[in-house]
């Protein structure tokens, strides 16, 4: 089972790709998380990409592609993956097709989560994540009992450095430019499935799991 999750940044892809990668007994693999744990350690991978994950551009493809070759290459992903994060582009797009063709596993399906660019602002400047387990909260659809605290183990909450106005607004621009033309690329493989994402977290869940389950 390989899938891939598409959509805005705050479209809700790394809640849906977590409940599916549970379900379906196979990792989920968050490029975006990847490359901050790179940049916290200052390898030579997190100080390059440092300046793009600030400024909410795209980290350039040919470090992106290595970083996800190697993580493919890790025996867990034998049954299959769920993506999250990659690919944006459509250049990655064409390096994950290649090297699953040879491996003989190609994509089963590329889940578009569907969500308008208001309703993308009002979820990214309301996130708060908990600096310790990294639960998800909103100040507004789903605030923590106590302002600023996490319920789920009492440790402070933050604000992402890139879920700020500015950069909200850059990160959906790459977006546009770059990640929405890769709904057409997998349309005409037959491959993808649009699902709206603006219903409750259960609802997403529901069709998300729904349009997985074939495969
Ligand atoms: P995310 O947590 O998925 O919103 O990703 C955070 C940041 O990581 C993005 O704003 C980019 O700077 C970088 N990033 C994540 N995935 C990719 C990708 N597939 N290609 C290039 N840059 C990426």
């Amino acid at each position: 089972m390989r899938i891939v999750l598409l959509g805005p940044p705050g479209a809700g892809k790394g809640t849906q790709s977590k409940i599916l990668s549970a379900r379906l007994g196979v990792p989920q693999i968050v490029i975006g998380d990847i490359l901050k744990a790179q940049v916290s350690r200052g390898t030579p991978l997190g100080v390059a990409a440092k300046p793009y994950l600030d400024d909410g551009k795209l980290v350039p493809d040919p470090v992106i592609i290595e970083t996800i070759h190697e993580r493919l290459e890790d025996p867990d992903t034998d049954k299959g993956f769920v993506l999250d994060g990659f690919p944006r582009t459509v250049p990655q797009a064409i390096a994950l097709d290649t090297t699953l063709a040879d491996a003989g596993t190609p994509l089963d399906v590329v889940i578009e989560l569907v969500v308008g660019r208001d309703d993308v602002v009002r979820r990214l400047s309301g996130r708060r994540v908990c600096s310790n387990c990294g639960h998800i909260w909103h100040v507004e659809f789903d605030p923590p009992t106590v302002d600023g605290i996490c319920d789920v183990c009492g440790h402070d909450l933050i604000q992402r450095s890139d879920d700020n106005p500015e950069t909200i607004i850059r990160r959906l621009g790459e977006y546009a430019e770059k990640t929405v033309p890769l709904t057409d690329f997998y349309a005409a493989q037959g491959k993808l499935v649009r699902i709206d994402a603006a219903g409750t977290p259960e609802a997403v869940t529901a069709a998300t799991i729904a349009a997985a389950e074939p495969y």
